[in-house]
C-alpha cells in the first residue's frame, strides 16, 4: 500500500488523518490502475472460461507452458543454464510435469546467492517491479516479477472471490500488518479509507483491549460485503473483541483469507465471531504458485499460474514438501521451487464435487506460530516485515519468554556487524511495539520442529498471559 519507504517512514506518520486518508486514496489509484486495469479484466474473462477445463485440457495445457518456460530459461536465465549443463540436462529432456523431478530443486538461499544470474536476459529493467520478502524464516529474499503478471496474480486471487459471490467493487476491511495507521496514534480513527480499492485498512498494531472498542464500532457503523487479511490478525480481532464483550452487529458475507495457514482454533472463533463463510487461499509473496478455495473448501491448483508439485519427505508420510514452478513471471523463473510448506494432496482419480478438474490440496501445513504480547496488549505473530531487509541475517527466530521482552535467536551471516543488531532493534520498535524490549542471542543453527518445520515465533508466556 505505502509505496516509498522513506515517504512511508518519515513523512506519512506525521501526517493528519485526512492526508493519510488521501494519501491511501492516491497510493490506491496507483494500486488499482496496476491491479484492475484492462488486462486484468481479460485475463480474469480467460481464468473463469479455463476453469471449466476438463483434466486432459489441463494436462495440455501446463506441459505446453512448462516445455516453454524451460527452453526460456535454458536460452535466457545463465543460472539456470550452468546448472543444467553441469547435469547434462537439456529442454529435450523436460516433455511435461512428469518429467519435472530430473531438475533441481531451486532453494530460498540459491535466490538469495544468485539473484543477478535468475534475471532473464533478455528482458529490460524498465519492466520489472522489484520485490522483497523475508518469509518464515527471516531470510530477506529478494526477487522480480514482470510488471505484467501483478494483473495475472489479481485476477487469479479474484476468481477465488468470485466463487463466492464477491465483486471487484465490493466494499471491505481489510487487516493488515503495514503500518497504515502510525503505531503511536492513541485515539480513534484506527482506520483509513483507500476507496479507489473499496477498502477500509485496519492495522494489527491497534487491535488491543483498549482500542478495540473503536474498532469495533467503527466495523459495525460500515456495511462491509467481506473482510480480508492474514487468519492470525482476523483472529486477534476476533478474540480481543470477544474478551471484551463485544459483538459485530453488521456482519460480514464472506471473510477471506490468505498467506498463512488457517488453524482450527482460528476457523472456530473467526466464525463464531462473524458468522460469515469463510474462505481460504494459498499461495506465496514469489507468485509462483497458487490454490484457491473452491466451494466445496477444497484448494484447487490454480493451474494458470503454475505447478504446485509434490516432492515425497519420507515413505508413508501423506504430507508431502510443496515445489512450485511459476507460470506468470518468466524474467525471474521460479522452478521446482522449495517454498517451505508441506501440504496433503487430493485424490486424482476422483473429481470435487464443485465440476472443477484442477488438482486439489485438501491440507496445506504452512507455518504453525505462536504470537508475541506487546506491553499495549497486541498479539503480533507477523515478523517478516522487520528481516526483509536485514541481509546479514540469514535465519531468525522471535521467542517470548515473559511479558514486555523478547529474544531474538539469530543465525548470521559473515557480514553481519552490531548496526544489524541496532537495525533489527528499531524495526521491532517500528513494527511492533516501541516498548518491547529486544534480547539477541547468536545462534549457530535454528532447529527445527520434529515435523521439519520451522517456527518463526516461539511463545513460552503462560495461557492466562497471552
Ligand atoms: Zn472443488
Amino acid at each position: 500500500m505505502i509505496v516509498h519507504e522513506s515517504v512511508a517512514e518519515h513523512v506519512y506518520p506525521r501526517l493528519p488523518v485526512f492526508l493519510q486518508n488521501a494519501a491511501c486514496w492516491y497510493y490506491g489509484t496507483k494500486e488499482s490502475q496496476q491491479r484492475f486495469g484492462k488486462l486484468f479484466d481479460q485475463h480474469l474473462n480467460t481464468l473463469l472460461e479455463s476453469e471449466k477445463w476438463s483434466a486432459s485440457e489441463i494436462e495440455a495445457y501446463q506441459d505446453e507452458k512448462l516445455r516453454g518456460l524451460i527452453r526460456y530459461a535454458y536460452e535466457n536465465v545463465p543460472y539456470y543454464r550452468q546448472r543444467w549443463q553441469s547435469l547434462r540436462i537439456a529442454p529435450a529432456d523436460i516433455q511435461s510435469r512428469a518429467d519435472l523431478p530430473k531438475l533441481p530443486v531451486l532453494t530460498k538461499e540459491d535466490v538469495v546467492r544468485n539473484r543477478e544470474q535468475l534475471l532473464s536476459r533478455a528482458v529490460s529493467r524498465k519492466e520489472l517491479a522489484f520485490r522483497h520478502t523475508s518469509g518464515t524464516t527471516g531470510k530477506a529474499l529478494h526477487f522480480y516479477m514482470s510488471k505484467e503478471s501483478i494483473a495475472f496474480q489479481w485476477a487469479v486471487w479474484w476468481r477465488h472471490r468470485l466463487r463466492f459471490g464477491l465483486q471487484p467493487g465490493s466494499w471491505h476491511a481489510n487487516f493488515t500488518g503495514k503500518r497504515v495507521v502510525p503505531l503511536v496514534q492513541q485515539s480513534p480513527p484506527y482506520w483509513r479509507w483507500n476507496r479507489p480499492m473499496r477498502q477500509a485498512l485496519i492495522n494489527m498494531h491497534h487491535i488491543t483491549p483498549a482500542k478495540i472498542g473503536s474498532i469495533v464500532e467503527f466495523l459495525n457503523s460500515n456495511r462491509f460485503e467481506f473482510y480480508s487479511g492474514y487468519p492470525s490478525i482476523i483472529h486477534a480481532l476476533a478474540t480481543t473483541a470477544r474478551e471484551a464483550g463485544l459483538a459485530l452487529t453488521s456482519r460480514p458475507r464472506v471473510v477471506a483469507t490468505g498467506a498463512e495457514n488457517m488453524l482450527d482454533f482460528q476457523r472456530r472463533d473467526i466464525t463464531e465471531f462473524t458468522g460469515a463463510i469463510l474462505t481460504d487461499q494459498y499461495g506465496c509473496s514469489e507468485g509462483c504458485g497458487n490454490a484457491s478455495h473452491c466451494p466445496e473448501f477444497a484448494y484447487h491448483e490454480d493451474f494458470e499460474l503454475g505447478i504446485l508439485e509434490a516432492q515425497e519427505r519420507a515413505a508413508g508420510d501423506p504430507a508431502k514438501t510443496i515445489l512450485c514452478t511459476g507460470f506468470a513471471s518468466e524474467v525471474f523463473p521460479f522452478i521446482r521451487y522449495e517454498v517451505g510448506d508441506t501440504a496433503v494432496w487430493g485424490s486424482e482419480a476422483k473429481s470435487c464435487l464443485c465440476g472443477r478438474h484442477s488438482r486439489t490440496l485438501s491440507h496445506i501445513e504452512g507455518r504453525k506460530d505462536d504470537h508475541v504480547v506487546t506491553p499495549e496488549g497486541a498479539r503480533i505473530m507477523r515478523f517478516d516485515y522487520i528481516f526483509k531487509d536485514i541481509v546479514n541475517v540469514k535465519e531468525a527466530q522471535v521467542v517470548q519468554q515473559c511479558l514486555g521482552e523478547v529474544t531474538v535467536r539469530v543465525v548470521r551471516r559473515t557480514t553481519y556487524d552490531l548496526k544489524d543488531e541496532d537495525k533489527i532493534r528499531t524495526e521491532f520498535g517500528r513494527w511492533s511495539s516501541a516498548a518491547l524490549k529486544v534480547n539477541f542471542q547468536y545462534v549457530n543453527e535454528i532447529e527445527r520442529e520434529r515435523n521439519g518445520k520451522f517456527r518463526a515465533v516461539v511463545s513460552n508466556l503462560k495461557r492466562s498471559a497471552t
